[in-house]
């Protein structure tokens, strides 16, 4: 631990180094104080609680910032346009994407998703974590820094307080000044938006559990399900806890990710880096001063200005850095403004930066053995998928045989049994099914309630009904037997073996 003196003295050098740095054109970040303290307790401090330091991001202008409002358009398009887009499956119900809990399924455009088919679901999550592991092995954290909701939304709710407040400067100043009419009416309109957006994308998360169209009308008319209602005001507050007022310390404290993606990082990852050979020695530079003996970074901090995070990646590989890769444009621009090479920041592998030490650069291995592992992985799991998905049976059968009675000794000497069968019509039609037991010689099967053991089976549904099986006493108390339920106009069967129960 250090004493406060020499935390101040610290302090004092971080402020000089910010101040050194007045090449004309290039502006030094203000509030350089507050990721000082932020820094020299990050880095000194290890007390197990530490108080939150208020990070104010300053807008990044350059390829990757357009990269992520692109992205960002994108994915809060997808998600909340998609429970509106609608789907014409002749039965059933018309929306695209919906879970539909009270029926036990999944609709995905064309798919539909039973609950005995959630093997599927499965691969589906399967795919996704290879997928991000992947990703992760070729680009670093590209799924946090540009597509993870957390910073989608962040990102959104930044945008907002920018908008009412102003950029990085004079957010500052607003949060330093005392209280007054213009600082009151700014942060109300700033969480008055934060709470309608919360609200909207709460609003959003609930149209894809019922028909969007209906719920609205629901909602608008306050004659919602208590479900729907309570999940809104769930969602809302944590879209806006989350978003809006907890930001970059979900991502540290909360997300477990940062913790183990370190493992599918290698040598040839490609990260957001701090070209350190070409930037150190660091100096503030002055136009027209010579560059010889120095590198390239001005101690501007503009790099950490713009970080969301609140960080520095001139310290190396942080778990805090979400390689949102803004920082590559903030220092871009200062690059051009001072008439250096770009990409003093930029993504960088682990053996260039090695082979940087001797002047040596090779071009970046995309197929390596994880990565060929990863994609193998994937495509063989989306090709079992696609198969299991196209050759499903529309037909499924269950039998659930009784236990109590196990059987029932008849008047003549014969046996009876009971089974519920669960019979499953996959078809966007309804169908007629002849219900027949094989296997045991003698045996005679009765559907309860009917003359014929025929059934219809609605579009899209199940059918329980309970059918007996009566016969001779079999040797031993139980003898093997196989109920099927045949399509009458198809031919289609579906069948489950048994046991005809008696006394031993
Ligand atoms: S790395 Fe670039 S943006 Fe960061 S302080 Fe150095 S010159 Fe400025
Ligand atoms: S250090 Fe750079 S890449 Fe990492 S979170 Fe900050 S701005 Fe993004």
């Amino acid at each position: 631990m250090h004493g406060p003196d020499e935390k101040l003295t610290r302090l004092e050098a971080l402020a000089q180094e910010a101040a050194d740095a007045v090449t004309p054109g290039v502006q030094v970040a203000e509030g350089v104080e507050r990721a000082d303290v932020d820094a020299v307790n990050r880095r000194e401090e290890r007390s197990l609680y530490k108080k939150r330091a208020r990070i104010h991001p300053k807008r990044a202008y350059g390829t990757f910032r357009q990269l992520k409002w692109l992205i960002m358009a994108v994915t809060l398009g997808i998600y909340y346009v998609t429970p509106w887009l609608r789907w014409d499956r002749g039965a059933g119900p018309d929306q695209a994407v919906l879970l539909d809990l009270p029926h036990r399924k999944f609709y995905f455009f064309f798919v539909e998703i039973w609950p005995q088919e959630i093997y599927l679901l499965t691969g589906v999550l399967i795919i996704s974590a290879l997928a991000l592991f992947l990703f992760t092995s070729l680009f670093g954290r590209v799924w946090c820094g540009y597509s993870c909701p957390q910073t989608v939304w962040t990102d959104l709710f930044i945008a907002v307080e920018r908008f009412i407040e102003g950029d990085r400067n004079a957010r500052i100043r607003l949060d330093k000044m005392p209280w007054n009419a213009s600082k009151l009416s700014k942060k109300v309109t700033k969480h008055l938006i934060w709470l309608v957006i919360a609200v909207l994308t709460g609003g959003a998360w609930v149209f894809y559990f019922r028909d969007a169209p209906t719920l609205l009308g629901e909602l608008v008319t306050l004659q919602a399900p208590m479900a729907a209602v309570a999940f809104i005001g769930i969602f809302t507050f944590t879209t806006y806890s989350l978003g809006g007022l907890m930001r970059e310390q979900v991502c540290i404290y909360m997300c477990p990710w940062p913790r183990i993606q370190g493992a599918m990082f290698d040598e040839d990852s490609l990260l957001v880096t701090y070209r350190e050979r070409r930037g150190e020695p660091r100096a503030a530079h002055k136009k027209g001063e010579s560059w010889e003996n120095r590198g390239d970074c001005i101690r501007c901090r503009q790099c950490v200005a713009v970080c969301p995070m609140g960080i520095d990646i001139r310290d190396g590989p942080q778990l805090e850095c979400i390689h949102c890769a803004l920082c590559i444009d903030a220092c871009n621009e200062v690059m051009a403004k001072i008439g250096r090479p770009p990409n003093l920041i930029g993504y960088e592998t682990f053996r260039n930066l090695e082979a940087a030490n001797s002047g040596r650069y090779a071009p970046v291995r995309f197929f390596r053995p994880r990565v060929i592992v990863y994609s193998v992985l994937i495509a063989a799991l989306a090709l079992l998928m696609v198969y299991a998905l196209f050759t499903r049976d529309t037909l499924s059968l269950s039998i659930l045989r009784d236990r109590n009675p196990l059987y029932v000794t008849l008047s003549d000497g014969s046996v009876r049994n009971g089974y519920t069968l669960k019979i499953i019509n996959r078809k966007h039609e309804p169908r007629f099914f002849r219900i027949d037991a094989s296997g045991m010689a003698g045996s005679k099967l009765v559907v309860m309630g009917l003359r014929e053991p025929e059934i219809d089976v609605s579009a899209d549904d199940i059918r329980s009904v309970k059918v007996f099986i009566s016969g001779p006493s079999p040797a031993g108390g139980k003898q093997a037997l196989t109920i099927a339920v045949t399509d009458t106009q198809d031919g289609r069967t579906a069948s489950e073996a048994t046991t005809f129960r008696g006394p031993e």
